[in-house]
């Protein structure tokens, strides 16, 4: 049960009750979990999503299909609408949009893995449903209300991820618009924040995992973790992979890419097949000592 008393530090007592009632595990008086097809989230298998950064081409996205599921992902993670930070694109960093929806569809009919991908626009929505089995809303849209309520509308699963710079009660407040506009399908991702000392100048965020037990103590909502865009730095992953089973994550993603320093986008962070197929068994390791598993 919520102890009322002690709140987060900025989320007060009329916060909970007024603010964030569909949020709070109070008003549910216990943990209702997530579905997606036949894999729950929130109970103790801890599902993993893998995959690129972006679709770049077909033949990339059903080559990892196959590969992450070999290794025992059971979701597809995958961008063909990306928030690149700058306007200027090349033959290769550009975003595949709706033919890379298809790639998507393609690679998914073939491995017969779910497909998580980002919805970066209403006016694409109709189009990503036709293939994802999870909605994506990115950290940099967080907070953009009219999305989330049309996402939330559709009924499909959701993934909400946390903006770098977002509070805990900011991320719940977002969350609320999704509860509130009925649909209670939702998974929180954590993916790192800004922070004045990341430890390579390349690394622009550091893992808040704090931040789990701190929502699990508010909510009653599963939360997963994503090392690869919170660490930029594919030699950090695989700890921060294990670290995120050990603070209690209710899943992870993973960005894999068959050659990850040529990778269209995020080229620092992507780990390869092998690193994955590593590190799912240790992952799962860790999971058994706290009575969960890592499916794979
Ligand atoms: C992603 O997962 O592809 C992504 C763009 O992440 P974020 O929104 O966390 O930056
Ligand atoms: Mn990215």
């Amino acid at each position: 049960m919520l102890d009322n008393k002690t709140p987060g530090k900025d989320i007060s007592e009329t916060d909970l009750i007024e603010r964030l009632p569909l949020v709070t595990r109070s008003s549910f008086g216990g943990a209702p979990r997530v579905r997606v097809g036949e894999i729950e989230f929130g109970g103790s298998d801890i599902p993993i999503f893998a995959g690129p950064n972006m679709v770049e081409s077909e033949e990339l996205i059903v080559n990892c299909a196959k590969e992450v599921k070999s290794a025992g992902a059971h979701f597809l993670r995958g961008g063909a609408f990306k928030p690149l930070t700058f306007p200027y694109r090349s033959e290769k960093y550009r975003e595949s949009g709706l033919e890379g929806l298809n790639w998507l569809a393609t690679a998914k009919r073939e491995s017969g893995l779910k497909v998580i991908t980002e919805v970066m626009d209403v006016k694409h929505l109709d189009a990503v449903c036709l293939v994802a089995d999870v909605l994506q809303i990115g950290s940099r849209n967080m907070q953009n209300f009219p999305l989330l309520i049309e996402c939330a509308k559709t009924g499909f699963p959701i993934m909400l991820k946390r903006h770098y710079g977002a509070s805990l009660r900011d991320w719940l407040g977002a969350a609320e618009y999704i509860l509130h506009a009925g649909n209670g399908n939702l998974i929180l991702c954590e993916r790192g924040v800004s922070a004045p000392h990341t430890h390579r100048h390349t690394s622009r965020f550091l893992l808040d995992l704090q931040v789990v037990p701190a929502a699990r103590e508010l909510t009653h909502l599963p939360i997963i973790v994503d090392p690869s865009h919170a660490t930029f730095w594919r030699g950090w992953v695989p700890s921060m992979a294990m670290a995120a089973i050990a603070a209690g994550a209710d899943g992870v993603m993973l960005e894999v890419h068959p050659d990850p320093p040529n990778a269209a986008v995020d080229p620092l962070q992507s780990i390869d097949f092998l690193d994955l197929q590593r590190l799912l068994p240790v992952m799962n390791s860790i999971a058994n000592a706290l009575n969960r598993r890592v499916l794979f």
